[in-house]
């Protein structure tokens, strides 16, 4: 497979797509940081399955190296767990020469990455993602940030990493809820913008029988995204098709008592836009219906259950209304995403 590099002009970066990879961090870093300490920024899941590996490589390679500890899930995004990292990278001595490493999920990713841009002005960044939405999305395109009791990624920053290593392998140990998340942002990677990609889902079906084909996959997703990422590297135009499924999704989320997955809102986000799409004479008919049956065979739900009044209400408030409109990323068919800027006061017509 070529390798892919993420290309936004001011910085070029490799993704290094490949099988055991974790166990080739060294060589890496030493290549490009040859005197630098390394600080490996994990949650303690990752930590018991995959630091030794990491660490072991970078012991080979002579690379000087700390690893800290965080707890997993969405609440260490969060300023309390970032000052303490700051803190520990302080107690450690580490410099603006040093490299940290995010070895982890989206979580982790983000965390580490805004770390990183801001301790020192700026620290080198590297990305060792282990999860699938992680290998295919959130480790590519430079977004990072904390959240605030008030929202998700309120405060963050755009800081490119030096380079990414994705190690499919360590997908097998994902519990299947986080597999069929990553999932359904790789349906939607094909939906917007590869039809063949999502033949392959199609035929593909299941964890397992996707698994044959992961490394394909994965690389095809990482260079959609790259491309996405080339063009509109501060998400003003084309990035904002990445957000297909998402306003639905992020709504659901929102709700009270909500217990879906981001996946599985944004499953069912995209196939609920996609028959909003057909309604409304952009999107062709029958996209609704491929798109649901690829979701559901990876478990993933299609319905909404909810208080369709109470989605709306939030998606009048959704954080990126501008200037009194709502850009909505439709289909125009399986495979290509267009925006439709929609003013606030059709929302309501919306589900
Ligand atoms: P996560 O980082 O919480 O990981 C999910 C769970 O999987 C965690 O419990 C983690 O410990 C565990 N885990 C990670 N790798 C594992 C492995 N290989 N085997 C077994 N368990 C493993 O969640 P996520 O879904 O990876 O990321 C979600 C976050 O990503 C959210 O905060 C979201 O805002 C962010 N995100 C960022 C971007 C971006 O562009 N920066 C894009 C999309 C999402
Ligand atoms: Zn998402």
């Amino acid at each position: 497979m070529p390798q892919l590099m993420v290309d936004v002009g001011h910085t070029k970066y490799p993704l290094h797509i490949e099988q055991d990879g974790i166990y080739k961090v060294g060589n890496y870093v030493k290549k490009q940081f040859p005197t630098s300490c390394a600080v490996i920024i994990t949650d303690s899941n990752v930590q018991a399955l995959y630091a030794k590996q990491v660490e072991d490589s970078l012991d080979n390679s002579s690379i000087k190296h700390h690893t800290i500890v965080l707890s997993p899930g969405e609440p260490t995004k969060s300023f309390e767990v970032l000052i303490d990292v700051y803190n520990k990278l302080i107690a450690l001595g580490i410099q603006k020469t040093d490299v940290i490493i995010a070895l982890g999920g989206g979580v982790i990713g983000d965390l580490a990455g805004f770390a990183a841009s801001s301790y020192l002005r700026g620290v080198n960044f590297i990305q060792i993602p282990t999860t699938l939405l992680a290998q295919i999305d959130s480790a590519i395109g430079g977004k990072v940030a904390v959240n605030l009791d008030t929202g998700k990624n309120l405060v963050g920053a755009f800081y490119h990493p030096k380079f990414v290593i994705i190690d499919t392998q360590v997908l097998k140990t994902l519990s299947d809820d986080d597999f069929a998340g990553g999932m359904a942002e790789v349906i939607k990677t094909g939906a917007i913008y590869d039809v063949a990609l999502l033949n392959t889902i199609e035929s593909h079906a299941g964890r397992s029988h996707i698994m044959k084909v992961i490394d394909d996959v994965v690389h095809r997703c990482c260079a959609i995204k790259a491309e996405v990422v080339k063009q509109d590297e501060l998400d003003n135009g084309l990035r904002m098709i990445l957000n297909f499924g998402h306003t639905l999704a992020h709504a659901i989320e929102k709700l009270p008592d909500n217990t879906f997955t981001h996946g599985q809102a944004v499953a069912i986000g995209m196939v609920q836009f996609a028959k909003l799409g057909e309604q409304m004479n952009i999107t062709s008919i029958g996209t609704s219906n491929t798109l649901q049956k690829i979701v559901q065979s990876f478990g993933l739900p299609y319905e909404i259950v909810a208080d369709k009044d109470k989605l709306i209400d939030i998606m009048k408030r959704d954080k990126k209304i501008r200037d009194g409109k709502l850009n909505l990323i439709l289909l125009r068919k399986l495979g290509e995403a267009c925006v439709n800027p929609i003013p606030i006061s059709q929302i309501g017509e919306l589900l």
